[in-house]
């Protein structure tokens, strides 16, 4: 997947407030690194995010700082993940008196909550608290350009990875329909429409939802016309891993272990429905006796 990317330079102004840069850091799951935005037009800048502490991007954010002859005041954190936080030292290096916010604070760091606004000359930042991906995840509405910074809920390339489906999928709601304009993700190229997007991803959700079920009715994903009659390779409970080799036939072996996490959640979110049940012992799944079987 990741030769397929299209390459982004290191540094590149994105709009007249908004100057992405790369953390250095690319790989399977960051796809071209980790992006950083140092947002604002005056002195005083909002950075969000800090990469994984790789030596390239203190030195980017340096020649971007003093071409821009500005300074970072504020860096609005999206999440915990090591990727996003491990450049904090170097930003303080270099900004000493920057102020590092996030949303359930370590030490040292402000908190941010859910509502809280945040304002340089050209950008008023307003933080929503949209946990799934992780627990402490912010996104940012970008005021001035009706955009939205997404963090890692929402990629410029593929589908992100949550540890908690129903918080995430709430919080793909939350985000949808909140700007008409674009989405600046945690990884990956520019989105142009970030509703379309957001709407996109909250299908693909429901869709794969769709396929657990089936496959756990009938056995396989194509149900075809004789419905209620069960296929000669039916079974009637399933490990996530089982599920995996159904429904992601034509995805190479070697993701189908990552895969099975999704598949989990997603059982795990319907079982919440009272829509699947599963066996402790075994750990295998099967479509609820009890609830309601669509
Ligand atoms: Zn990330």
């Amino acid at each position: 997947m990741a030769t397929q990317l299209v390459p982004l330079p290191e540094v590149e102004r994105l709009s007249a407030s908004v100057v992405r840069i790369l953390a250095g850091n690319p790989g399977k799951f960051t796809l071209q690194g980790t992006n950083t935005y140092l947002i604002g037009r005056g002195p005083q800048r909002l950075l969000i995010d800090t990469g994984e502490g790789r030596p390239s991007w203190p030195t980017l954010l340096k020649s971007v700082l003093s071409e821009e002859k500005a300074t970072v005041e504020k860096a609005l954190i999206t999440h915990w993940h090591h990727d996003h936080v491990k450049g904090i030292p170097d930003l303080l290096k270099i900004c000493p008196n920057a102020k590092v916010y996030k949303h359930q604070p370590d030490e040292g760091q402000e908190d941010i909550k859910d509502g809280q606004v945040f304002k340089v000359e050209g950008a008023t930042l307003r933080a929503l608290h949209t946990p799934g991906h992780t627990v402490d995840h912010m996104v940012f509405i970008f005021e001035e350009e009706n955009a939205i910074f997404t963090g890692d809920n929402v990629l410029g390339h593929g589908t992100a990875v949550f540890e908690d489906l129903s918080a995430y999928l709430s919080s793909l709601q939350k985000m949808q329909n909140r700007v008409s304009g674009r989405g600046y993700p945690g990884h990956g190229a520019v989105i142009e429409n970030a509703t379309a997007r957001i709407v996109e991803y909250i299908r693909h959700r429901q869709q794969r939802e769709d396929e657990v079920m089936r496959v756990l009715r009938s056995g396989k994903l194509d149900e075809g016309v004789n419905k209620d009659e069960p296929s000669p390779e039916r079974e009637t409970s399933w490990t996530p891993i089982e599920l995996v080799k159904v429904i992601y036939r034509d995805v190479p072996e070697s993701l189908h272990l990552p895969a099975s996490h999704g598949v989990l959640q997603v059982l795990m979110k319907l079982e919440a429905e009272g829509k699947v049940q599963h066996d402790m012992r075994s750990g295998k799944w099967s479509v609820s006796t009890r609830g309601p079987v669509l």
